[in-house]
């Protein structure tokens, strides 16, 4: 039963985020058991605030740190790029993949984002695999077509609930302010979950698909409510432990 799924409310930073922002984490830290109950938390700054942040998180129980990206290979001559095995060591427990902006702004293929999965998977670590259409593709009626064709090609054999995150992500409501309705995120999570099911049976059934795309405190409580909506993927709101936490106490 899907309705079983503990929520995950993760937090992207994207490129914001210096060692001053630690108190800002702490504050999400001492916060996360007062919301322990509702959700698990993660939260994925900069690469190069991984690793302190993982120190003050040790021993948390709801609260870990993540990565936004990764190379596919475990190591070489690749400048400026980090391995899974890296992340791993700097103390994330997963890694996003496939998030529109790296599809966008680094051409990565559905092909690359198969290859990162299994890369964070090879670690040992959790895949969060980001999906979803542009506004484009939403006007012409293919958001249904776009995700099926990039979950068939991105996510790798072998996803399990405790290796692979979905985060169905609209690339036209990532910090735009504007969110699907309740009913187009069932329609899209509906479909997604019995994908999912199809190609990884029970497993299926309990991987986490998350929303993401202008969640806020104001919405969460509708989004976090839908059907197979098992927690969010957070841009703007998760810079700040308040609206992060308020996000994670609108869970059912
Ligand atoms: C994101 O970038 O993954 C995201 C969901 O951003 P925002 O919450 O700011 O729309």
């Amino acid at each position: 039963m899907t309705d079983a799924i503990r929520p995950l409310i993760a937090g992207n930073w994207k490129m914001n985020g210096l060692k001053s922002s630690l108190a800002e984490f702490e504050a999400m830290l001492a916060g996360a058991s007062d919301v322990a109950d509702k959700a698990d938390l993660l939260v994925c700054p900069p690469a190069t605030l991984i690793a302190s942040f993982a120190e003050r998180a040790r021993g948390s129980k709801s609260l870990r740190v993540g990565a936004q990206d990764c190379h596919a290979k475990p190591s070489g001559a690749h400048t400026g790029d980090l391995s899974a095995e890296m992340l791993a060591d700097a103390g994330a427990s997963a890694i996003i993949v496939g998030h529109s902006e790296r599809r966008a702004n680094h051409g990565e293929t559905d092909v690359e984002v198969r290859q990162k999965a299994e890369a964070v998977w090879r670690a040992g670590l959790t895949a969060i695999v980001c999906i979803g259409e542009t506004q484009h593709q939403r006007d012409q009626g293919q958001t249904l077509d776009i995700c099926r064709g990039q979950l068939n090609i991105s996510l790798p054999d072998g996803a399990r609930s405790d290796n692979l995150v979905v985060a169905y992500e609209p690339v036209w409501a990532i910090g735009t302010g504007l969110t699907p309705t309740a009913w187009d995120v069932e329609q899209i999570h509906g479909f997604i979950r019995e994908l999912l099911i199809a190609r990884f049976k029970g497993e299926g059934a309990r991987i986490r698909i998350l929303y993401g795309g202008s969640v806020k405190p104001s919405n969460a409580a509708e989004l976090m409510a839908v059907a197979n909506v098992n927690g969010a993927l957070v841009g703007g709101a998760s810079l700040k432990a308040a609206d992060f936490l308020a996000i994670a106490r609108g869970c059912p």
